[in-house]
């Protein structure tokens, strides 16, 4: 057994660094006597919509949920209906497919780009049927999933962008914020996330205030300003107050955290040099490199081998959307960009919590030596 030297997540470090912080606003939560709603997540709230410069964001319990609210928004407000088909990368996390079809949707899958890791622009045009409504583009792995052609495609065919930025809060694309590149964007704050709370949370951003006062009723049992009168059917799903103040302190050093995290991605580009291992395309953008992303064909040999060094990797993701057993429909769509990526990533570690520059470049000394 080899000990780890540079392990893929320590979320006990990534929080230690603030632990005497966090432990301040807790208690100050704690004495104050309210733990669901209240002043602290109004002023988180308005800290990020200001962060990301939309005109709302709105907390609630998680990334999956804030993308469903999104949808279940549209369908309160008569802009989408049962049935109606949504575009989704094929190469995502699975809640973004979850909150289409949970939602009574239906997911029709784009595939990426190799390059980009990203949905493919180009491709989405043969997948728009009269039935399609919006495009849910992810920019995934922190990188931003937004240009021209996709803002046309969406024009062109009266779709609604809405963004799955649980990967990418600080990211950007010429000065625009993720978040604030569509009609409404999901961010999830699940403790590995780039901002991360101290459990589940997450909000909606959005310019559309229709959209975000139906949010702000169906995150809380869709009741009106009377708390026991309902005239629509909502559910549970609000932020925290104690997650709130986490994420509200956490806010102040998000900047210099994906500033670290954008060095060390850059120290494995120069770095790196193996014709075996091909490194992510860093992009036009402002790239927060939630992960970073390499491509290896013989994968398993090659995490043994950074294991046996004492690195650790993770996998994002094995399997995707259209191969797990809930998607019996999608298995028999031919979706080979996906399914390639899904054999050959590996996700090196990144967190500036506890990977310096030397970490980097010894790491990318030993990935150099792999054969
Ligand atoms: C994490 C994640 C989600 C879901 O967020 P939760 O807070 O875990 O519900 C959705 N989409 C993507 C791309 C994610 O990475």
């Amino acid at each position: 057994m080899c000990t780890i030297r540079y392990p893929f997540l320590d979320l006990g470090k990534v929080n230690g660094r603030y632990a005497d912080e966090i432990k301040g606003v807790c208690a100050k939560v704690i004495d104050g006597g309210r733990y669901i709603g209240g002043k602290e997540v109004e002023k988180f709230e308005e800290k990020l919509a200001r962060y990301v410069g939309s005109k709302h964001a709105v907390g609630v319990g998680c990334g999956l949920d804030a993308l469903r609210l999104i949808l279940l928004g549209y369908i309160a407000l008569g802009q989408l209906k049962e049935g109606d088909e949504v575009i989704v990368p094929s190469n995502t996390y699975i809640a973004t497919v979850l909150a289409v079809s949970t939602s009574r949707l239906k997911p029709v899958l784009v595939e990426p780009s190799k390059t980009t890791f990203n949905i493919n622009p180009y491709l989405i045009e043969q997948a728009i049927t009269p039935r399609t409504k919006a495009i849910i583009t992810v920019h995934l792995y922190g990188r931003p999933s937004y240009d021209d052609d996709l803002a046309d495609v969406a024009s062109r065919y009266g779709l609604k962008i809405i963004e799955d930025n649980a990967q990418a809060i600080g990211a950007s694309v010429n000065g625009v914020k993720t978040g604030h590149l569509g009609c409404a964007a999901a961010f999830s704050f699940y403790p590995t996330k780039n901002l991360g709370a101290l459990g589940d949370g997450g909000a909606v951003t959005t310019d559309d205030d229709e959209l975000a006062a139906i949010i702000r009723r169906l995150r809380d049992y869709g009741r009106t300003e009377n708390p026991y009168e309902n005239d629509i059917q909502g559910f549970n799903s609000r932020l925290d107050t104690m997650q709130a103040a986490v994420l509200d302190l956490k806010m102040l050093y998000i900047d210099e955290e994906n500033a670290s995290r954008r060095c060390l991605a850059s120290v494995y580009d120069k770095e790196i040099d193996n014709h075996l291992v091909t490194t992510p395309d860093p992009g036009p953008d402002y790239h927060v490199y939630h992960q970073y992303v390499v491509r290896v064909k013989d994968r398993d040999r090659f995490r043994q081998f950074l294991l046996d060094r004492g690195i650790e990797t993770a996998v994002h993701y094995p399997v995707p959307p259209h191969r797990q057993k809930c998607y019996p429909e999608l298995h028999g769509i031919n979706l080979t960009i996906a399914d390639r990526l899904a054999e050959e990533v590996v996700s090196l570690p990144i967190s500036p919590a506890y990977i310096s520059v030397d970490d980097a470049r010894a790491i990318a000394y030993v990935i150099n030596s792999f054969r």
